[in-house]
């Protein structure tokens, strides 16, 4: 259970984004950002239904089995509000012999003890 975490931190999946897959609140948006991109990777949809805020969650969420999430770069982490924060991407993905990226910039808002992806603008 040694494996690098999906989201390119360097650190171990468990010392990782495991943490917030198995219950710890994320301190910050970053966080967050990239325990749902290791979410995607790992095709986690009840983590990612349970980390999106609840008026913008979709009701059913269905992953594309073939396409693989091969690497996230975080471009911006910044603070828009005392409780709100952006944080602007890059995911790269492969899906049979294609390959893509997408670059979003996405909305969070801290709720609770942790917290919660409102919505992204792709570029
Ligand atoms: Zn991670």
């Amino acid at each position: 259970m040694f494996e690098p975490c999906p989201c390119g931190s360097g650190k171990t999946y468990l010392a990782c984004c495991g943490r917030l897959h198995s219950g710890t609140p994320a301190r910050d948006a970053e966080e967050l950002m990239r325990s749902r991109y290791s979410a995607f990777a790992r095709g986690m949809t009840a983590y990612l239904q349970k980390s999106w805020a609840a008026e913008t969650r979709p009701l059913t969420l269905a992953l594309d089995p073939a396409q693989v999430w091969t690497g996230l770069e975080i471009e911006r982490h910044e603070a828009t509000g005392p409780d709100t924060a952006i944080v602007r991407f890059t995911a790269t993905w492969r899906s049979g012999a294609q390959t893509g990226r997408m670059t979003e910039t996405s909305r969070f808002r801290r709720e609770g003890a942790g917290w919660v992806y409102i919505d992204g603008m792709i570029d």
